[in-house]
């Protein structure tokens, strides 16, 4: 569908001009727009609301379904849910759904592949491939949000029981596919369409200094999680390649800017690695990186990958390192190892299939 146009890549702006060129009168693009964001629909013949030769015009110049599912993968205690799905030009990205507590959160990719490269991540072993757009990363969240109106049999989303979180901590690196990203998350919060609050979005970063700083400047704001793994340059030019172009001084630099620019907490997320990153001198580090930031740390166990020679940390390794953080007044939190069965880290599935 070369000539066609992808209408979930448009802004809301873009969809009203279109619609305008096209003769229509003003309240037209908010009754497609909630059509596509609040009901949901994925078929212009269910806009029923629009006069018929709208729909057909709007049949022959746009299309909706851009993602296939390929492969889905359900955990053994059926909350995660993991879905690859092939994209137009037959690559495939991965999203996962959680049930947790009363949050349904759907994580989405933001790129084919990822550039950065970090050893001990799927996707980024899987090199890049290229940008989503707007539109692939905004459908990767209306899909599982279809499924669960499906499941309440309702025709609208406000059943208290649709999405309730995003994060951006799928495949690729958010910030180094900006435009798009920032594009998908103003269409989720939307208030005419999704109505995703800004606080339910979450962005993960593994330090794109340039963009932490615009983000600071954004109206919306957003949730930013930084992915760490290391106190020192020396290991994380190793487990992060990109701390290369932006050293730990530019990037705790920028980490402080935001939280005083924006008032918002920031989380740091720190994989432990068994003998990599997890002894007690590291965490003393870290603890005295993050002295004065307003921050939490999140300490993750370490998915182990088929490729990469990291192995996760001892439970009591992972237990002393929290308590020295703690120690030293910093926020931190131990994620369970979620879909861990279902190799819901990121990249797995897709990397399983190749
Ligand atoms: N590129 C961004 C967002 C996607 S990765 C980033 O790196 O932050 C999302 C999170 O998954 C990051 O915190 C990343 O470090 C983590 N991650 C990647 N591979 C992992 C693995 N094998 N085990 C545990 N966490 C992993
Ligand atoms: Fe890319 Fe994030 Fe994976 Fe690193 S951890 S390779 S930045 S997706």
């Amino acid at each position: 569908m070369p000539d066609k146009i992808a209408l979930l890549d448009l802004t809301y702006a873009q969809l009203r001009d279109l619609l305008k060129s096209w003769g229509e009168p003003p309240f037209r693009a908010d009754q497609v727009w909630g059509w596509l964001y609040r009901s949901l629909v994925s078929d212009f013949d269910q806009m029923r609301n629009l006069p018929k030769e709208l729909r057909t015009r709007l049949d022959e110049a746009a299309y909706l379904q851009t993602l296939t599912p390929l492969a889905e993968s359900v955990s053994a205690d059926g909350l995660t849910r993991k879905v690859l799905f092939a994209l137009q030009d037959g690559e495939t990205i991965e999203s996962v759904f959680m049930r947790y507590e009363r949050r349904r959160t759907v994580c989405v990719s933001t790129q084919v592949g990822c550039p950065v490269g970090c050893p001990f991540c799927a996707t980024g072993q899987s090199g890049f491939r290229r940008n989503l757009t707007a539109g692939e990363i905004v459908e990767q969240v209306l899909y599982f949000a279809r499924q669960l109106m499906g499941d309440k049999g309702k025709g609208e989303k406000d059943t208290g029981e649709g999405i309730s979180n995003v994060v951006l901590m799928g495949m690729g690196e958010p910030l180094l596919n900006y435009e798009a990203t920032w594009q998908a998350i103003e269409t989720l919060n939307e208030a005419k369409g999704f109505g995703l609050g800004a606080r339910r979005i979450t962005l993960s970063t593994v330090g794109v200094v340039p963009g932490i700083r615009r983000l600071s400047r954004e109206q919306l704001q957003v949730g930013l999680a930084v992915s760490l793994h290391a106190p020192t340059d020396r290991l994380r030019n190793k487990l992060v390649p990109l701390n290369r172009r932006y050293p730990l001084h530019r990037l705790m630099a920028a980490c402080r800017d935001y939280a005083q620019e924006t008032g918002r907490r920031i989380t740091f997320e720190y994989a432990l690695m068994e003998g990599i990153n997890d002894s007690l001198e590291q965490a003393q580090r870290l603890g005295r990186l993050l002295q004065g930031l307003t921050c939490h740390v999140n300490l993750i166990p370490l998915n182990p990958t088929v490729e990469s020679p990291y192995q996760p940390s001892s439970h009591k390794a992972a237990l002393a390192f929290r308590r020295e953080l703690e120690r030293q007044k910093i926020p931190t939190t131990m994620r369970v190892g979620r879909g861990v069965d279902i190799q819901a880290g990121c990249g797995q599935l897709r990397g399983k299939r190749e």
